[in-house]
């Protein structure tokens, strides 16, 4: 049986002015996503800049509404939800973001962290308890409790300040764990420890990530299944060894070359058709997002939006490139 956790249903996030107006900024559209109770997953959110992602990210964390479509945790609605649902929902789906020195008082010692969420999620009343739990989380992401307890915030490195952010939410047993770019202001050689902590918590405890990122390499590295972003769109999703190895729609290809350090596992197939010139004289459409930008654009890709076709076992492209062959349409998101 497979039942889901959490249900991102079509969501679609307008800022500014209503759905039609013109002022009005569509920063993510029609987006669907399911975690399921039985299998943690580590699913990644990828896409440059300005592509929705953090409007993702708090629209999975109840910090802002969506314009359309719902967001079910175990089931219940979010715009719905009791004061008690939500008051779970609010332990069980934490977040961690990319800057960590901004979530610290620097007037208090990083034990304040702990202390807060103990009191308000009312983990226990008794101190010796608290010192305990407080002392595990640190150990679960490979912190020494006595270096850090007492300290100041900016008398700890970045890298410790996110990895007291990971047993900050380890704390409270979260069933996911939201991360909006958690690792893109650390040290390239500490990223890659963060992240195995990530992986860790999803191994030995069954957390479940939405793991945010603009670096295709970091989601290699950790994820599961990838939805790749651009301009508030899925252009491609599906697991992330495929969509990363053999990429479909030509925006994940573009990305995939562009990757700096070549993983000699990836194979990249250049199929580019047009002409930068013809390509920067291309008018916007109402279709495909990336129609502009695109190698393989086609006169239908420019008026419709193409949805996404299933083009290998757990891949799915948004290109009309993969309309005829063995690609099939996707079955629904949600039965
Ligand atoms: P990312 O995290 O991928 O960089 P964002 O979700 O922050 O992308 O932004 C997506 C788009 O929505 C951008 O064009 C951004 O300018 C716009 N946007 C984000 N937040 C707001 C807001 N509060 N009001 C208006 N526009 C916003
Ligand atoms: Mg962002």
């Amino acid at each position: 049986m497979s039942t889901p956790l959490f249900e991102l249903r079509n969501l679609t996030k307008v800022y500014g002015g209503g759905l039609l107006s013109s002022r009005s900024q569509r920063a993510l559209d029609d987006f669907s996503l399911t975690f399921l109770e039985e299998t943690p997953k580590i699913i990644t959110i990828a896409g440059e800049s300005g592509s929705g992602k953090s409007t993702l990210a708090n629209l999975a964390l109840d910090f802002i509404h969506p314009t359309e479509g719902q967001i079910l945790y175990k089931g219940k609605d979010l715009a719905k939800m009791s004061r008690r649902e939500r008051f779970t929902f609010r332990r069980e789906v934490q977040a961690i973001f990319q800057d960590p020195f901004g979530t610290y008082n620097p007037f208090y010692k990083v034990d304040a962290v702990f202390d807060t969420v103990i009191g308000k999620f009312k983990l226990t009343h008794s101190k010796a308890e608290a010192t305990k739990q407080i002392h595990e989380a640190l150990e679960v992401v490979g912190l020494r409790p006595n270096e850090i307890l007492g300290k100041y915030p900016h008398q700890l490195s970045g890298g410790q300040r996110q990895r007291i952010m990971a047993a900050r939410a380890f704390l409270l047993k979260p069933r996911i764990i939201v991360a909006d770019e958690p690792v893109s202001m650390i040290d390239a050689s500490l990223q890659v420890r963060i992240l195995d902590i990530f992986r860790n918590l999803k191994e030995s405890y069954g957390i479940s990530f939405l793991y945010i990122t603009h670096d295709l390499s970091t989601a290699y590295q950790i994820s599961d299944e990838i939805y790749v972003l651009y301009s508030g769109s899925v252009m491609e999703n599906g697991n992330v060894d495929h969509v990363i190895q053999n990429p479909q729609h030509p925006y994940t290809q573009l990305l995939v070359s562009s990757i700096p350090v070549p993983d000699p596992e990836i194979r990249w197939v250049s199929r580019s058709t047009s002409s930068a010139a013809e390509i920067a004289e291309r008018p916007a459409g109402n279709g495909c997002k990336f129609y502009q930008r695109c190698p393989h654009a086609m006169d239908r890709c420019a008026s419709t939006t193409p949805p996404a076709y299933q083009v290998a076992a757990n891949q799915f492209a948004a290109c009309y490139l993969y309309v005829d062959g063995d690609a099939k349409r996707t079955a629904p998101a949600h039965p």
